[in-house]
């Protein structure tokens, strides 16, 4: 018999989500399944590393699928200086253990461009919420940076459409983020603009996750 099919959610804040990346904020909180931990640089100050030791006691559980959300935001995050550190301390332990990143981006291509000159050979990426055009993935695709789509797509953001589709499919995933939809309502909707069956979609993004990860997901 046919198992359900799986629709991967790389990035939820919603807990206890079979087949989902809890986006966990603290090294104490919770969830049945699979998630994700790291620190957000809204959130980052001066006490930054001594919250990553703490959630590095995370590191042996099979569990914890991803770093992240971490990255960048030049609007609302502290000084570029602290925001760099913190990202690439999390691109090291990331590496360790071969999980990749799930990373958060606004207004930072450019810092995170040097960090990737910087760091050589970093970790996978997954730029989570993308909303950017084609020019700003144009310049990544040396590196192995992917691509997550949601709520943008679903509510017809024209740009992120066209991103999606001039993408490789190797390089993307899916997600709910904060919203309220379901992951088969984004499924649903990429297949529309993908113009190609779920079913091949939701295969696709579980091999694309098992190509960047060394904590599988098993069809
Ligand atoms: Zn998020």
């Amino acid at each position: 018999m046919r198992s359900k099919l799986k629709l991967l959610n790389i990035h939820t804040h919603r807990p206890n989500q079979a087949n989902a990346i809890f986006n966990q904020e603290t090294a104490t909180q919770q969830t049945k399944y699979c998630y994700s931990l790291g620190l957000h640089p809204w959130y980052l100050d001066t006490n930054w590393e001594s919250l990553l030791q703490e959630m590095k006691t995370k590191s042996d559980d099979p569990n914890l699928f991803a770093i992240g959300e971490c990255g960048f935001d030049l609007l609302k995050g502290p000084k570029e200086a602290i925001q760099i550190a913190a990202f690439e301390a999390q691109l090291h332990w990331a590496k360790e253990l071969g999980i990749p990143i799930i990373m958060h981006q606004v207004k930072g291509l450019h810092v995170l461009q040097q960090s990737l000159m910087h760091f050589k050979d970093p970790p996978p990426i997954v730029w989570h919420g993308f909303m950017g055009k084609s020019s700003s993935f144009q310049s990544l695709m040396n590196f192995p940076i992917y691509f997550s789509f949601g709520a943008a797509i679903c509510k017809n953001h024209k740009q992120t459409i066209a991103s999606l589709e001039a993408l490789p499919l190797e390089r993307i995933f899916f997600e709910t983020d904060d919203s309220e939809l379901t992951i088969e309502q984004v499924f649903s909707k990429a297949s529309l603009i993908l113009r190609l069956p779920v079913e091949k979609l939701a295969r696709q993004v579980i091999e694309n996750w098992n190509h960047i990860s060394k904590r599988k997901i098993h069809e």
